[in-house]
């Protein structure tokens, strides 16, 4: 989408909520802990230190997830199944960020994708390639994930996503390194 067109489907926000009514109101956020449970994910970073992609199954409903999820969101069971997944992925949906460079005062528009990993049901928001000019990016966009040089077993190991021609080139799983 281009600026114009962000700029112009942005028009309705004031020609329709002119008028709306304001009203005095404040939140209280509290603090608290969060408690997750990674001990699910084990299997999975371990297969990401070997360069390869795991999914987590619900033997119920067949849905994957990835990253595993300790439920599964639609049975509410745990699910047990460990899925091979492929490298590649497509954008499931993408926004702009706009982050000010402080030192500059330049804006970086920086895209932050929702990607979902062929043969996975749910998505994650990752990074694309820097190169990637955000102007090109679509929803279905094919992508491929670009490693980081040195695995150790955690998310970060996909460094980001690189955008790939022709899928069926990728479509074979990932061969051992
Ligand atoms: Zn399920």
């Amino acid at each position: 989408m281009s600026k114009m067109t962000r700029r112009k489907s942005m028009e309705y926000i004031k020609k329709e909520y002119a008028r709306t009514r304001t009203m005095p109101a404040s939140w209280y956020l509290n603090s608290y802990k969060y408690k997750y449970n990674v001990t699910h994910m084990k299997p999975f970073l371990d297969k990401l230190k070997e360069g390869k992609l795991v999914g987590l199954q619900c033997s119920n409903c067949n849905r994957v997830s990835f990253p595993p999820k300790l439920v599964c969101g639609n049975c509410l069971i745990k699910p047990d199944r460990w899925v091979d997944l492929r490298e590649t992925a497509t954008i499931a949906t993408y926004t702009i960020t706009y982050l000010k460079d402080e030192a500059t005062g330049k804006i970086i528009e920086k895209p932050i994708a929702c990607i979902r990993q062929d043969g996975c049901d749910t998505t994650i928001i990752t990074e694309l390639a820097p190169e990637i000019n955000y102007e090109d990016a679509y929803v279905g966009m094919p992508l491929k994930i670009h490693w980081a040089d040195n695995l150790e077993g955690s998310l970060s190991d996909i460094k980001y996503y690189d955008v790939i021609d022709d899928k069926s080139k990728d479509m074979a799983l990932r061969e051992k390194k």
